[in-house]
């Protein structure tokens, strides 16, 4: 028997989670990119692809995903987010039919060798404020004239991407959202094209939909973008369930400690749980004693630091907890921002950071 360690992967979660940012864009009619980047946010692409069979685009990093999406039978359009990485890379752009992030000058210079009818769309990144990919607004005006006189080029859209999440603008650190927005206003302003701009935060509906094309991830997967917030308060259901049971029960009295290094240490009798699931499947090495679980149903806490393929769970006020008794890591009923909280991390690093070898369950109905 393999450990009772399972990732649940509803589908149908994804496909509700769509379904909320497109009611959110309604006034606007935007064109929804889904991001399915890092392996559809740990989801799996393959099902990240089914789940968002109704986007009008996946968006994600690597040409082999890209690639695998249309052995998968993937026909709308799929966006390359980074462009490509060398010129070998136009070659498969023209046969699988990709549209392409251009973020800096040596991409176009493998554009000029497209054939002329290639007609290949590609998005201009602005570089606003983030540092990470895209050209200087300054030179946006000069680059545009640059890709439209590129014989192989079709449509000429224009993206950035913002830095912050931007909800509590008056407390978020620089570069807030507004500015960025300017910066890139300003860069673009008498460029005909689409604008491709907003992210997950599309969600909070107080935010001006000027996005022809959005570029939700993390919301449809069912996690919050804002600190302190859950996807749960915006209508978002989990994409996924990280569960296992309750292996082995240990008794303790005053004075016992428990795991590596003694980190947690009893100040009364305590009854100990032993869930088969570690660091090694992808729970955050980093989880304090007190991160929250949910055994049976019921919410207690982790004690104890994790192992490599264990941890450690108080079991004290749940009498009719034991062997065998199903633990939610996080998912349904205990929501994963919780638990990236507790470990400082956040919702995407611990969906990314699960191991392959864990057991997949693919659900389609709630
Ligand atoms: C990851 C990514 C997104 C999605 O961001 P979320 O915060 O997960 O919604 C959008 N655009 C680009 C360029 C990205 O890399």
């Amino acid at each position: 028997m393999p450990r009772p360690l399972q990732l649940t992967i509803h589908c149908e979660a994804l496909q509700h989670n769509l379904r909320v940012a497109r009611a959110r864009l309604q006034g606007a009619r935007s064109s929804v990119w889904a991001i399915v980047k890092g392996d559809g946010y740990g989801h799996g692409l393959a099902r990240a692809m089914r789940g968002f069979a109704a986007a009008d685009g996946l968006a994600l990093m690597d040409l082999h995903d890209a690639q695998q999406l249309r052995v998968w039978g993937w026909q709308k359009p799929i966006l390359l987010l980074a462009g490509a990485f060398q010129a070998i890379d136009m070659q498969p752009v023209l046969t699988l039919g990709l549209q392409l992030v251009v973020h800096s000058e040596h991409q176009i210079d493998w554009l000029q060798d497209l054939p002329a009818d290639a007609a290949v769309q590609v998005y201009l990144k602005i570089n606003s404020g983030m540092n990470r990919l895209g050209f200087a607004p300054a030179d946006a005006g000069a680059v545009y004239r640059r890709l439209l006189s590129t014989a192989g080029v079709g449509n000429v859209s224009l993206m950035t991407h913002f830095a912050n999440s931007g909800v509590s603008d008056s407390a978020a650190p620089a570069p807030s959202r507004q500015a960025q927005m300017q910066c890139f206003e300003m860069a673009t302003q008498g460029l005909p094209g689409q604008r491709c701009l907003l992210d997950s935060a599309l969600v909070y509906a107080d935010y001006d939909l000027l996005s022809d094309w959005v570029r939700p991830g993390m919301m449809l997967y069912g996690a919050s973008v804002a600190p302190g917030a859950q996807g749960d308060d915006l209508g978002l259901l989990p994409g996924m369930t990280f569960s296992s049971e309750v292996i082995a029960v240990q008794r303790l009295i005053a004075g016992d400690c428990v795991g590596y290094g003694g980190r947690f240490c009893a100040d009364r009798p305590m009854v100990i749980g032993v869930v088969a699931c570690g660091f090694s499947d992808g729970y955050p090495r980093s989880a304090p004693d007190g991160t929250p679980v949910l055994v049976d149903g019921q919410r207690t806490c982790l004690v104890g630091r994790v192992s490599m393929e264990s941890l450690t769970i108080d079991l004290t006020q749940l009498p009719q907890a034991g062997v065998g008794s199903r633990v939610v890591l996080w998912g349904r009923g205990l929501p994963i921002e919780q638990v990236a909280h507790a470990a400082g991390s956040i919702a995407s690093d611990l969906m990314c950071g699960l191991s392959h070898r864990v057991p997949v369950l693919e659900t389609h109905a709630a």
